[in-house]
């Protein structure tokens, strides 16, 4: 038996150095982790309300919207998710939910503790979200008052149309939930233009920050619903008529303790987001995963999901005949320094996720992963091709660089 563990024998945490190729937290930036290192000052000081105000206008341009109402929650993206369900779902609420992965599952589970009925729309994992069984399920169900989609599935790697599947729910008087936790600052995403009513999303995936934060908005359609609400939301934490209180410019009243630091952290990535400007970023993403995708298909390797249906910062690849999945992991953890994700779900020991995420997202990581799964799986004797996965990759980002006389 193992001696517990006293107390006496515990010092300071030091954490090894990992590459983060995961569904995230994807790697941070050094910018960010200094910044969080900066004095804690009260979050009523002048200061920090200033500081307040610059996070909503830099959160407003990398959701693309002028909600009055965008903000970081304090919480992990689960509490941006369970913000938008208590706050427009009221008992015997009627909500579609496509569900095509891991998190439209928890979306149900929201609806149903919110006491809202829940019309499931499934779709197979791996595939993008089908509008037409949408637009049934809502002539279907012509009482039904939301409807919610996962922007970027991550426990599958596929994207869905977020623009068509809005514009479906509208037609049928429904407002809108969309889940970009995955998305935000990775892959094209314009609340305004796609007329997104709630939206919640996550620090640590492609904004490069630490995880804990949920940056959300909320166009006008949402704040009078919750002002219509006939029953008070179930949660004092997460009820937005209190918490705007507090993030609402002119007489900031205390709510909770802001946590402060990591929201000096959060600041300093969307400083960095708006110096590369979102299209550099989501451009960043794309070529980084088409460079990852050529050594993957060099390596004989496949996709899970159809290029069509593909998000380029979360890449789900099949595992290939011979490869032990955990002992694969385990041989890029301690040899390489480098994580990527198992699968979720029932797709457990079918896929392996790797994220190209925020600062992840770079060709040297790109170019470590291949050499690691190449070296590995070649040992392991796993059906693939070795030898080729780097240049195919070099080759992508060569030809990118190659003058355009
Ligand atoms: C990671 C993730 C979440 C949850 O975010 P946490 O910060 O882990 O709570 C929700 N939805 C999607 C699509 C995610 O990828």
């Amino acid at each position: 038996m193992d001696m517990p563990l006293s107390y006496k024998d515990i010092s300071s945490f030091h954490p090894p150095q990992r590459t983060l190729m995961g569904p995230g937290p994807s790697d941070v930036h050094p910018r960010v982790l200094a910044a969080m290192a900066r004095p804690t000052i009260g979050h009523l000081d002048p200061a920090f309300i200033d500081m307040m105000e610059e996070l909503k206008t830099l959160l407003r341009y990398a959701f693309q919207t002028e909600n009055a109402l965008t903000f970081p929650v304090s919480g992990p993206g689960s509490v941006g998710m369970e913000t938008c369900f208590v706050n427009l779902v009221e008992p015997g609420d009627k909500v579609i939910v496509c569900r095509n992965g891991v998190f439209g599952g928890r979306m149900i589970e929201n609806v149903r503790r919110c006491g809202g009925v829940a019309v499931v729309v499934d779709d197979a994992w791996g595939m993008a979200v089908d509008p037409n069984k949408l637009e049934d399920a809502l002539k279907a169900n012509p009482d039904a008052k939301l409807a919610a989609f996962v922007h970027a599935e991550t426990s599958t790697g596929a994207q869905s149309d977020i623009k068509t599947l809005v514009d479906i729910a509208h037609r049928h008087d429904c407002l809108t939930i969309v889940d970009a936790v995955t998305s935000l600052g990775g892959t094209p995403l314009k609340v305004d233009e796609w007329a997104i009513d709630a939206i919640y999303s996550g620090s640590q995936k492609c904004l490069s920050c630490t995880p804990g934060l949920s940056p959300v908005s909320f166009g006008a359609r949402v704040v009078d619903a919750i002002k219509r609400r006939k029953t008070p939301c179930q949660s004092w934490f997460m009820d937005l008529g209190l918490v705007l209180g507090y993030w609402n410019a002119g007489k900031r009243t205390y709510h909770h303790t802001a946590p402060i630091n990591p929201l000096y952290g959060l600041h300093e990535s969307l400083v960095m987001l708006k110096e590369e400007g979102l299209e550099n970023a989501w451009a960043r993403h794309a070529l980084n995963h088409r460079a990852l995708k050529a050594g993957i298909e060099a390596m004989g390797l496949r996709f899970f999901v159809d290029e069509t249906q593909r998000l380029p910062q979360l890449n789900a690849i099949s595992i290939p005949q011979g490869a032990d999945d955990a002992e694969v992991r385990k041989r890029l953890l301690n040899e390489y320094q480098l994580e990527i994700g198992a699968g979720l779900g029932e797709m457990a020991g079918k896929i392996w996720r790797i994220g190209l995420m925020g600062y992840t997202s770079r060709p040297d990581n790109v170019l470590l992963c291949l050499r690691a799964l190449d070296e590995i799986l070649g040992a392991a004797g796993a059906d693939i091709k070795t030898g080729a996965a780097e240049m195919a990759a070099q080759n992508v980002y060569a030809s990118r660089q190659a003058p355009t006389a």
